[in-house]
């Protein structure tokens, strides 16, 4: 019957030379886990991670069990983020190394199963076809790896050709990843294909000694042992300690290189929050009189979740990749900050230095790392927490720190009074909450709607629109108050508190259920963020109701012309909040869309206060948004937030001053398209 001897020709003596190295190896290993695994328990304790009923997801409750394994079964063993990454990253070929690797551990495990166990089920069919998976799988891995170094030859190649050009030291120091880093990867890989070589020289030495009438269900190997010809048993048993030395190997260097994400990513995703993307994390007073400090400041004020994260961290670069920052020049770099936290953690030193302010302060907040990263890092909360402790110590001034005061003395980001939040009402009869008017929604208008002049365009056609189709719809005027969004992810946390409880008192005192807005960052925040102070609401942004009304025939959708208009994906209603179809619906799906779309687009600028700081004009994320939109051809860009209209407007005029390009929200468009209906639909 077919199956495989163990330890053909071995001796005792020899066997048991083969088990203290095994152990010695691994034991090597587990003493390097368990210092980093010191390392995290010096975090905050998991206090996030709870299920609906307050348990926490680290106690093996059937909750919490179903919770790891759903999450390794999707993140792990499906590669759901690697899969969803573009070509251009390496998605293939990180494919082709994982799903290799994984059989070839797999097939070890169930042969040892079989060996140590009484169980013995490694003969007949199951094991032909046992050897035929595994040695195909083995060329997958072997690929795939070679892809890996190749392409990290062409990486390193262009890198040196760049470091010819004369760039300021901290540049080249962030943007360009360094040499050891890059040699240390070449080690990798060398160790991983001499493991797979080595692997298949040994199944091809022991056909070539003791061979078996059914070695084609090994295909690779019985091809080498046919090439090779006889092997004798000591000619065998030497390829045999060969191979076992590069395994040996590859035990003691495992958590040292950044191959350990193999190992840390189960447990990262394994414990992952299901806080949304959007939501940041409160900070009470208890807290900071507790510890007598705001945000984080060192490695140990991080969650634990947080600080293995870092360890899981596999440097593949997607992050950096979609970074709107990165890409147009700045020093922020999310796979070295991620470095940096990692660094300064291990030697007790503080984050901020570790990373420098300038990157931390270029964040946009779009989350384009977070919904990349594969072992579902959280790039935001970190850059958050660290900006919350340097704003709490005085760190931020010059615009940003002028938008925090007017937001504090006014209650708008601007700075204009309260009573403004009412001038673009004049003569539209627009209901208030305050007249004590019946209303189904509360029509949110926010300090960009209330008080821009093109955004007051898109609040003005929405509130048409809503009117024309009868919603019952009111607004808070003079009382509305800055959500405090842009406070909290420039670090601001306790500015943001007060403002969310001051709206969530009057959204309590006129018995508000549901919101509509056409700011996705006053969205995310409302829908997100307002539970913990007791504001329950159900939020829609406009694009959601006015899609509604559409598909109830109450409103009709704008027809463009084809490859007339191209559709700007705001970051906090796609990515953040996964909402991309209602405004493509909208507009008949009539839309040219860019290089990055729906959940995977690229960010104007504007978010986590970057709109009130300064920016060199080469390093404007709107201006090479706006390319991109134009590459399409369209003569038209659509837009669905406030803050993307104000960046992309600027930046039309720049990009392209001669062209008559039209920049209008989508409900503009779609009022322009209603004009002529009559004036409210008999549905409602
Ligand atoms: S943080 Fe995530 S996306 Fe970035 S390099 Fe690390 S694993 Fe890759
Ligand atoms: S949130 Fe956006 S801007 Fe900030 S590091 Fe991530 S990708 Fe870059």
């Amino acid at each position: 019957m077919p199956t495989r001897e163990e330890f053909l020709y071995f001796s005792t003596p020899e066997k048991l030379l083969f088990y203290i190295l095994v152990f010695l190896s691994l034991a090597y290993m587990a003493s390097q886990i368990i210092s980093r695994v010191r390392l995290w328990l010096q975090g905050k304790p998991i206090d996030w991670y709870k299920t609906r009923t307050g348990r926490s997801y680290w106690v093996p409750t059937k909750e919490g069990i179903q919770h790891w394994v759903t999450n390794i079964v999707v993140f792990v063993l499906g590669q759901k983020k690697v899969r969803s990454s573009r070509p251009k990253s390496g998605a293939p070929m990180h494919l082709m190394i994982f799903y290799g690797f994984f059989t070839l551990f797999l097939a070890t495990t169930l042969f040892a199963i079989n060996t140590y166990s009484p169980i013995k089920f490694h003969h007949g069919n199951y094991y032909l076809a046992y050897e035929m998976v595994v040695d195909i799988m083995g060329v997958a891995f072997l690929i795939g790896v070679a892809w890996a170094a190749m392409r990290r030859y062409l990486n390193l190649k262009s890198e040196l050709g760049r470091a010819m050009v004369d760039e300021p030291k901290q540049l080249i120091q962030r943007r360009r990843w360094p040499m050891s880093q890059s040699a240390n990867d070449f080690w990798t890989l060398g160790l991983l294909f001499i493991m797979g070589v080595t692997g298949y020289w040994l199944e091809a030495a022991r056909m070539s000694a003791d061979p078996q009438p059914f070695d084609w269900s090994a295909p690779v190997g019985h091809l080498w042992a046919q090439f090779q010809g006889p092997f004798s048993p000591l000619a065998y048993k030497v390829v045999w300690w060969f191979h076992m030395v590069w395994v040996f190997a590859f035990f003691c260097v495992l958590p040292k290189m950044r191959l350990r994400h193999v190992m840390m990513a189960i447990f990262t995703t394994a414990g992952k929050s299901d806080t949304p993307m959007g939501k940041l994390k409160s900070i009470s007073m208890e807290e900071v009189e507790q510890t007598e400090q705001i945000g984080v400041k060192f490695g140990k004020d991080l969650s634990r979740w947080h600080l293995m994260s870092l360890d899981a961290c596999m440097e593949c670069g997607r992050c950096t990749e979609v970074c709107p920052a990165w890409n147009v020049g700045k020093l922020l770099n999310p796979k070295q900050i991620v470095q940096d936290i990692r660094g300064a953690h291990q030697a007790g030193l503080e984050i901020a230095p570790a990373i420098g302010e300038e990157a931390l302060w270029a964040c946009t907040t779009c989350n384009a790392c977070v919904e990349a990263c594969p072992v579902l890092i959280r790039h935001v909360d970190l850059i958050v927490d660290v900006r919350r402790n340097l704003v709490s110590e005085g760190q931020l001034s010059g615009s940003s720190a002028t938008m925090l005061r007017q937001t504090a003395s006014t209650s708008n980001a601007w700075g204009q009074s309260a009573s403004t939040r009412e001038d673009w009402m004049k003569g539209l009869d627009i209901p208030l909450c305050r007249d004590g008017v019946e209303f189904d929604f509360l029509f949110w208008v926010g300090c960009a709607g209330a008080t821009d002049p093109n955004a007051v365009k898109t609040t003005k056609a929405t509130a048409e629109l809503l009117k024309k189709a009868g919603v019952k719809f009111a607004c808070l005027g003079k009382e509305e108050a800055c959500t405090g969004d842009p406070a909290r992810r420039v670090g601001e946390e306790f500015l943001f508190q007060e403002k969310a409880q001051q709206n969530a008192s009057v959204f309590e005192k006129y018995g508000v259920k549901k919101v509509v807005t056409t700011c996705p960052h006053c969205m995310n925040s409302l829908k997100h963020e307002y539970g913990e102070f007791g504001a329950n609401l159900e939020v829609y942004h406009h694009s959601q109701l006015l899609q509604d009304l559409v598909s109830k025939g109450s409103l009709l959708a704008a027809k463009p012309k084809r490859g007339e208009v191209a559709f700007h994906d705001p970051c906090y209603l796609a990515r953040v909040n996964e909402e991309s179809q209602a405004p493509r619906d909208l507009l008949s799906n009539e839309v040219v869309e860019p290089e990055h779309a729906k959940h995977k687009t690229l960010c104007c600028g504007a978010g986590g206060g970057r709109m009130w700081m300064e920016e060199t004009l080469a390093q404007r994320p709107a201006n090479r948004r706006t390319e991109e939109l134009l590459a399409t051809g369209a003569t038209t860009v659509a837009v669905g937030c406030p803050f993307c209209r104000i960046m992309l407007g600027d930046s039309i005029k720049q990009v392209r001053p001669n062209d008559e390009i039209k920049l209008l929200d989508l409900a503009e468009l779609l009022q322009e398209a209603n004009a002529a209906s009559p004036e409210t639909y008999p549905n409602n």
